[in-house]
């Protein structure tokens, strides 16, 4: 079983100030996925411009100061809801127009979390769509968070990747994102950065930084700490860019591109 993640910053437009969805780039991915013939897949996707933007306006995931902030964020909860589900329906019609079996799963109706970390997700329902070769679909959403002050939390499409990892122990993991690994540090502000072919801490990268856009997730940073904790439990991840053509085909039948995440191995001494 493989999980392929696409990012917002590949299926959408992400500097976009509307929800504006990468129509070229999502047709062309769900054909390669659909050429690839990958049997058993899970598929996660971001949010890109449908989320992050309505995110950050109505502060999803800061605590409410008083009744009108909660009301505020309560109705910016149910507009994102929203908003990434018309995404989410966009990749699902691409993906079976190439012959792929995809059912969507809305994360918010099934995951909840606690401090903004999933807390509990009933994973049966994607082990039983799975078993009948069906892919399931899920993607960036905001969701119920048990912590009082908080109520309700952004999840990003790359923490769910970790928790699906960490419970259903997939082959493989890939990240398609709009670069084409993890880099010392930005390549899109530093042009002397250098691409590494595996991470396996944070202290590999020259400095990390957080959001590099509109995100609200953590960008590159925040991708990376999912990353390493699944390493952390033996399941390696490959983040490589999805923009280029055929890279997703590729690494669906087997290849090994852009940069992977896995543990050091220790040296044993004498
Ligand atoms: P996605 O939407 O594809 O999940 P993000 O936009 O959250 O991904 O993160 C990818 C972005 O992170 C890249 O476009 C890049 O500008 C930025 N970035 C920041 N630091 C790095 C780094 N060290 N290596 C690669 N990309 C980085």
């Amino acid at each position: 079983m493989i999980i392929l993640k696409l990012g917002g910053s590949v299926i959408t437009k992400k500097e976009a100030t509307e929800p504006t969805a990468d129509y070229e780039n999502l047709d062309r991915i769900a054909k390669e996925i659909g050429e690839s013939s990958c049997q058993k897949l899970i598929i996660i996707h971001g949010a890109g411009s449908y989320g992050h933007p309505f995110a950050k306006k109505y502060g999803i995931g800061d605590t409410s100061e008083n009744r009108e902030d909660l009301q505020r964020k309560k109705r910016g909860f149910c507009i994102i809801q929203d908003s990434v589900k018309t995404l989410n329906r966009i990749v699902c019609e691409h993906l079976r127009k190439y012959g792929i079996l995809a059912v969507s799963l809305q994360p918010s109706s099934f995951i909840i979390t606690r401090n903004t970390r999933i807390y509990y997700g009933n994973l049966n329902l994607i082990k039983k769509y799975l078993y009948l070769r069906f892919v399931p679909v899920l993607y960036g959403d905001v969701v119920l968070d048990l912590e009082e002050s908080i109520k309700m939390a952004v999840l990003s499409g790359d923490q769910i990747t970790r928790y699906l990892g960490e419970h259903l122990k997939p082959e493989k993991v890939i990240l398609g994102s709009d670069v084409n690994g993890i880099y010392t540090k930005n390549p899109k502000k530093y042009p002397d950065a250098q691409l590494i072919d595996h991470v396996s801490s944070l202290d590999d990268l020259e400095f990390i930084e957080g959001a590099t856009t509109a995100d609200v997730t953590g960008g590159m940073g925040g991708k990376l700490l999912e990353l390493i904790k699944l390493a952390d439990l033996g399941i390696e991840s490959e983040i490589l860019n999805a923009a280029k053509p055929d890279l997703i085909k590729r690494a669906l039948q087997g290849e090994r591109i852009g940069t992977v995440i896995k543990v050091k191995e220790k040296k044993i001494k004498g």
